[in-house]
């Protein structure tokens, strides 16, 4: 028997950088702009619901798709916000956080050999899960433009389609690069998807992190013409609400998507997190000032976060949305993202993460890192004073 029993194909895998960047925080005592959570506690009004509903017995397994009460949640938030209408009993199932959803769906929809396209640098469960499934992605790769927002070109999206392409695993608001994907070219998508009667799963977990100075809003493909009854939208209370530890996400889209995404999803953990699930429901139940406070309050962060990196001399990409930002470390005479992120601990106590980790082309994102901006003022405070030893 050979010493590593784990299956060949998730071999290439080895442990996710934000564990590795998180524990290299920890024990260097950095501040820790790799891995993205929030220095802070969402809601006051979740909070309470979820004790409440703690203490008062909400603790055994919940339905399969989810208790009532959260569906009708979801569905209520998405026509408020996107105009989209959901069927609460056959178009919606609960996850344990996008991840699972994100892998019950391709697990449900791919056969292998199936082909998946994506756009690179991607989450990084993104390509677990397609591998865990048997089927292969097929990255088009995001470059910053003229402009230095990311783009992608339009022939390289046309040739990643074939004959063999199941689906489109798509991510907007774009971890890591914070690109907020424009209405034409979801309409480009829309139309390769169309053309090639082409599934869409699509990854909204920073739905309402469309910065203000966005080219464009956030546009769920979804609702585009032709595009509710092929997409399966993904989202998630960790981002929006500030609870990354609790794990709630949910799909949802038609009843066919959905069906085969919680047939999966069912002999994966079941059910999950009966007490946190009616207390998103009450988040997400919250007045539009909340959404928009909070996307206020991020936009101020990462302007604070730019402000410092570019003090410091990085080239600092324009981040449209999302937690994060991406840096070109080349001014500073980095050529390896990964080089460099591991000897900053010791070079100014900031962790960071490398993007080349994204990517099946890692030249494309060799000389870039990323930073999480949901930090506190005064933590973004003081790393932009440590990065000042970089020069
Ligand atoms: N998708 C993206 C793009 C993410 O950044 C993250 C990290 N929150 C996830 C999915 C995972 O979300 P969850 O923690 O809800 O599983
Ligand atoms: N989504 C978070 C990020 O991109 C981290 C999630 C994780 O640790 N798996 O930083």
């Amino acid at each position: 028997m050979t010493a590593d029993q784990l299956v060949a194909r998730m071999r290439p895998f080895g442990t996710t950088i934000f564990s590795e960047m998180s524990a290299l925080a920890v024990s260097t005592g950095s501040i820790n702009l790799g891995q993205g959570f929030p220095d802070t506690d969402g809601p006051p009004e979740m909070l309470a619901a979820a004790a409440e509903a703690l203490r008062s017995g909400a603790n055994q397994y919940p339905p399969l798709p989810g208790i009532p009460a959260l569906r009708a949640a979801i569905v209520e938030h998405d026509r408020r916000f996107w105009g989209l209408e959901t069927d609460p009993d056959t178009e919606v199932v609960v996850t344990a956080g996008a991840t699972e959803a994100v892998a019950a769906s391709i697990l449900g929809l791919c056969e292998a050999g199936d082909e998946v396209v994506c756009f690179e640098p991607y989450y990084d469960s993104y390509a677990a899960s397609i591998t865990l499934a048997g089927a292969v992605r097929r990255p088009v790769t995001l470059r910053p433009g003229p402009d230095g927002r990311y783009v992608f070109d339009e022939g390289e999206l046309r040739a990643a389609f074939g004959p063999r392409t199941r689906l489109v695993l798509l991510n907007s608001p774009h971890n890591p690069t914070g690109k907020v994907f424009t209405r034409d070219e979801l309409t480009l998508i829309a139309t390769l998807c169309q053309e090639h009667d082409v599934s869409v799963v699509t990854d909204e977990v920073y739905e309402h992190l469309a910065f203000t100075d966005a080219v464009t809003p956030h546009v769920p493909i979804a609702t585009l013409p032709g595009m509710r009854e092929r997409t399966l939208r993904i989202s998630s209370a960790g981002k929006t609400f500030s609870c990354t530890g609790w794990k709630i996400g949910w799909a949802t889209g038609p009843a066919a998507l959905v069906s085969a995404t919680q047939r999966v999803k069912q002999f994966l953990t079941f059910v999950n997190a009966a007490p946190l699930q009616p207390a998103v429901a009450v988040a997400l139940g919250l007045p539009d000032s909340y959404f928009t406070g909070f996307r206020a309050g991020l936009q101020s962060r990462r302007d604070r976060l730019v402000a410092g990196l570019t003090d410091a001399g990085f080239r600092v990409l324009p981040s449209e949305g999302t937690y994060f930002v991406t840096a070109d470390i080349t001014p500073l005479g980095g050529t390896d993202g990964a080089d460099f992120c591991r000897s900053l601990p010791a070079r100014c106590g900031v962790v960071a993460v490398p993007t080349q980790v994204f990517y099946d082309h890692k030249e494309a994102g060799r000389h870039l890192i990323r930073f999480a901006f949901c930090k506190k003022e005064s933590v973004i405070d003081e790393a932009a004073d440590r990065f000042r030893k970089l020069t």
